[in-house]
């Protein structure tokens, strides 16, 4: 690994695990953490999570499971560009979404709503604090303790968002939110990792699906730029492959552009510590024009694709579904197998909560399924 920048986390120096474990003899602390990630059980759900499209709707479409892999890539090209730690940015990236609820947004704005309007004093549903809470709870691997126990730095990364609310309750995490603070380079990098990833295959697979369109995009400056270039260089190649070259082509200007504009504002702010970088506004950054470009792909795809009323029609049948569970389930507590003080609303609620978050697409099906089907 090239030689780390002073801005960046150091594994010898890190801030720590909540349990005090030995260090690793042949690995460093990030590494650790990254191979802790992918043996748990919660990455192996991800394989039949949605990301835009249910699992079973296409073999070809990204799941959460492919989505965190690309996620892991693009943040470690971006480490590896601006000397920061690569088995981190590695680490968050792989377990940034372990917290995602079956069916994509729709599932988690649904557990939320449900959750508010049901049992108000529970707070709601953050599936980035479920994240969270996933690698730091809900995991039973270890004999002496909940969760993965990883180090401060990866659980910092993980907990992108949070409401003041959770945060207060969160300690170290947490204090970020309150004190307003930012996260370390590697956290805000893996961030922004995640929009160039899921812009980009959301494009591909779109286009795959049919419900969006080659001239639909053309209204993009950033597609239109790029497949004007690709179409110059390779006239007559079909559009499938196009299509690739243009997404490649894509995902490599938002990577360089990332990449300079966070070198010159690492530059102007000459951070020579992480704790100085976190005091510091956010390194992590496109240009301008970039980020004006980045941010009307995202409101094309808002509009065309996530609101596609195909979509949405497939959205409002998950959304039902976690509905469904959900309110059984808290009329009938005896039908989640799960300990908790049944006495104690908040936390029945999340318990069932962390039962519907942790189902995939196809789980949740059948279990409605199974409650649900008239007859036995
Ligand atoms: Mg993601």
């Amino acid at each position: 690994m090239p030689a780390l920048a002073a801005y960046a986390c150091d594994p010898d120096a890190s801030l720590g695990r909540r349990y005090p474990e030995p260090a690793p003899v042949s690995r460093n602390a990030f590494q650790r953490d990254r191979d802790r990630i992918i043996h748990c059980s919660a990455f192996r759900l991800l394989e039949y999570k949605t990301q835009v499209f249910l699992n079973h709707e296409g073999d070809l479409f990204r799941t959460r499971l492919t989505h965190s892999i690309e996620v892991a890539q693009i943040a470690r090209t971006l480490a590896r560009n601006l000397g920061v730690h690569e088995d981190l940015i590695e680490a968050i990236a792989l377990a940034h979404d372990l917290g995602h609820t079956p069916f994509g947004h729709a599932g988690q704005d649904e557990l939320n709503a449900c959750m508010r309007e049901l049992v108000p004093e529970a707070g709601g549903f953050e599936h980035n604090l479920q994240s969270l809470r996933v690698v730091d709870e809900l995991e039973e691997r270890y004999a002496s303790f909940n969760g993965l126990n990883l180090c401060f730095e990866t659980r910092e990364g993980i907990l992108k968002h949070c409401s003041l609310r959770h945060a207060r309750l969160l300690g170290d995490v947490g204090e970020r939110f309150v004190n307003r603070t930012q996260a370390s380079l590697e956290a805000q990098l893996a961030n922004l990792a995640d929009e160039i990833a899921y812009n980009n295959h959301d494009i591909d697979d779109g286009l795959r699906s049919g419900l969006i369109t080659v001239d639909q995009l053309q209204q993009l400056e950033i597609f239109a730029v790029h497949f004007a270039q690709v179409r110059r260089r390779y006239p007559r190649a079909e559009q499938k492959r196009l299509v690739a070259e243009v997404i490649r082509a894509m995902i490599n200007t938002l990577v360089l552009d990332l990449t300079e504009q966070t070198r010159e504002r690492l530059r102007t702010h000459a951070p020579d510590s992480v704790d100085a970088l976190r005091a510091c506004p956010p390194m992590a950054a496109f240009s301008e024009p970039i980020r004006a470009q980045a941010d009307a792909l995202k409101k094309f795809l808002l509009d065309n694709l996530y609101r596609h009323y195909q979509v949405l029609r497939m959205m409002s049948k998950a959304r039902r579904i976690v509905r469904d569970l959900f309110t059984e389930f808290l009329e009938n507590p005896h039908l989640l197998a799960s300990e908790y003080r049944r006495d104690d609303p908040t936390q029945q609620a999340r318990a069932i909560a962390d039962y519907i978050a942790g189902m995939t697409d196809r789980y949740a099906i059948r279990e409605h399924e199974a409650l649900f089907r008239m007859g036995v």
